[in-house]
């Protein structure tokens, strides 16, 4: 923890002209280490000498700090780049004309949230179109709710797609183009094994039908098109330069054939393109203005460049992000669809996954997604995702509307003999929420038994401890004793390794609980009870005090959201 605040006080220093401010530095303490709010007066001193101790530093000792002890600040910016993201230049009087294009392998994850954010604030920015391309031209990699699902995740995020367009009901535009092409005596159809092709390519060396006339190589085309070859023996290739020094960069394959039935199109067509040429000829076609995209793209954009200027088209304009590598969850679409298969996981919206639906269903607010892609900006930086820092966001927004109950995970019960009757209210909302006034929880509890948690009995049995909104209590073996609503010296000489000050108030239930289940983001589960006032706010995110954030899906189980 030392280490965290050294560096959350050398990123405040680097943030404010190399010196820390003691109170900026505790709320970003409290905000990212929310645990460590009820330890915060034994905390401010120790964080007034470590703000000390950094702003004595120099500016490269205290980025050294932030980039070995937590690194992930990097990716929350400092407070000029917040602002906004930078102007993209060339912007006309009707806006940009900006695209997403995913790919239906499934539905959309926390990565691909990040394209489609960028794009959307900067529709918001200048106005004018955003299009969602779906592209689907590689059957084998279909999944047929992608289409629809992807739509979906983009409403939940609140990006405004002006329109749909999707690849497998273009063929016809890229076989004309790619027929043009061939005339220009800019591509070819070759033959020639793909091994050889690669070597010779390779070495600077043209494959034998690159020499042929125009003539010949549109007559393999249009055997190619009307079903003349087989899978495999064919394929089109547009010319670039066989000197370029980036090999990758020299002639590239644009089509070949496929057997594979599309899920839409069955098999209407087997001659299908590679992602160079249709995100080229639907770059051109769709009239784009801006295309952002992630750094991984820049050897495709030099590649497609090829095809703009022997059209004469001309490009727009590109930028390119750096990588987000995202941890601690799990991503890979083909990964998750053999498990959804085998039963591993429940479906897309699996809390171990970093689907958007998994998200969702965790409620998570979308705002939070958004603030954290624009406050970590369009750099050409390679980051981590910061699941801290997204978890700070998203508390903040929910914090004030998620009602607070108890949820005793791993109960004990304890026997309560008590004659007479003991009067809870427990505020739904805390006083500072601004939703204090929708009113409270009411219990009473009498004769009978109070739960606690097997954490909290394991580590109080024997001691004095305050049951939130009741009283003191004693805990003794499989009893609890009420001492009384508040506790005077006598109380304390009991139990003098406790001050009053430090004795532990804990969340608890009696008589009004219910059977209920958390389901945690690594897929282990708490099980427990739940107040049953809790099943009054169904759909919605609950603080379960001393516990976490639980989006209650229904009236037995929740998902787990963050601490
Ligand atoms: N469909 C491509 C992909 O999934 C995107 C193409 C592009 O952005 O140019 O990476």
């Amino acid at each position: 923890m030392e280490d965290k605040i050294r560096a959350i006080a050398s990123f405040n220093a680097l943030e404010h002209d190399g010196k820390a401010d003691v109170n900026s530095v505790v709320s970003r303490v409290v905000a990212l280490f929310p645990e460590e709010r009820k330890n915060l007066k034994n905390l401010i001193p120790r964080i007034r000498e470590i703000v000390d101790e950094v702003n004595s530093l120099t500016k490269e000792e205290m980025t050294g700090i932030v980039q070995r002890e937590f690194p992930e600040l990097l990716s929350s910016r400092t407070k000029e780049e917040k602002k906004s993201l930078p102007d993209l230049p060339d912007v006309g009087n009707g806006g940009v004309v900006m695209r997403m294009a995913p790919s239906p392998s499934g539905p959309l994850h926390i990565g691909h949230a990040r394209m489609a954010i960028l794009n959307d604030e900067y529709l918001r920015r200048y106005g004018g179109k955003l299009i969602l391309r779906i592209e689907d031209t590689n059957p084998s990699n279909i999944e047929p709710d992608a289409y629809q699902m992807i739509q979906d995740d983009l409403r939940w995020l609140g990006v405004n797609f002006t329109e749909v367009v999707i690849q497998s009901k273009r063929f016809e535009l890229y076989y004309s183009e790619m027929r043009k092409l061939i005339e220009e005596g800019k591509a070819y159809v070759s033959t020639s094994p793909t091994e050889e092709f690669k070597s010779r390519k390779q070495q600077g060396l043209p494959v034998r039908e690159r020499e042929e006339t125009p003539e010949e190589n549109l007559e393999r085309w249009e055997r190619m098109l009307s079903g003349g070859y087989e899978k495999g023996e064919v394929y089109a290739v547009v010319k670039t330069d066989l000197n370029h020094p980036n090999p990758a960069i020299r002639d590239f394959i644009a089509f070949r054939i496929i057997d594979t039935p599309h899920p839409l199109e069955g098999d209407r067509y087997r001659i299908y393109p590679m992602m160079n040429f249709s995100v080229a000829i639907d770059d051109h076609f769709l009239g784009l203005t801006h295309v952002i995209r992630g750094k991984d793209h820049i050897a495709n954009t030099e590649k497609q460049k090829y095809i703009f200027g022997y059209r004469g088209w001309k490009q727009p304009y590109y930028l390119h992000y750096g990588k987000v590598s995202i941890e601690n969850t799990i991503l890979k679409t083909t990964f998750i669809k053999k498990g959804i298969r085998n039963g591993d996981f429940t479906g897309w919206d699996d809390p171990r996954l970093g689907t958007l639906a998994a998200f969702r269903k965790r409620g998570f607010d979308p705002l939070a997604i958004r603030r954290y892609y624009v406050e970590s900006g369009i750099g050409s930086v390679d980051t981590t995702f910061s699941w801290e820092i997204f978890y700070s966001f998203n508390r903040k927004i929910i914090d004030s509307r998620s009602p607070r109950h108890f949820f005793v995970s791993q109960p004990v019960s304890l026997k309560f003999d008590f004659e007479g009757t003991l009067n809870a209210d427990i505020p739904l909302f805390p006083q500072a929420s601004g939703n204090a006034e929708k009113g409270s929880r009411r219990y009473k509890v009498g004769k009978g038994s109070i739960m606690i948690s097997s954490q909290d009995y394991a580590k109080l049995n024997g001691e004095l401890v305050r049951l939130k909104d009741l009283g003191y209590f004693k805990v003794e073996s499989s009893r609890i004793e009420y001492l009384g609503e508040s506790i005077n010296e006598d109380v304390q000489k009991w139990n003098p390794n406790r001050p009053l000050g430090k004795v532990p108030i804990i969340h608890w239930l009696s008589g009004n609980e219910v059977p209920f289940r958390v389901v945690k983001p690594d897929g282990t589960v708490d099980s427990g009870f739940v107040e049953n006032d809790a099943l009054n706010y169904i759909g919605m995110v609950h603080q379960f005090e001393r516990y976490g954030y639980v989006n209650v899906l229904n009236e037995r189980e929740g998902y787990f959201t963050h601490p």
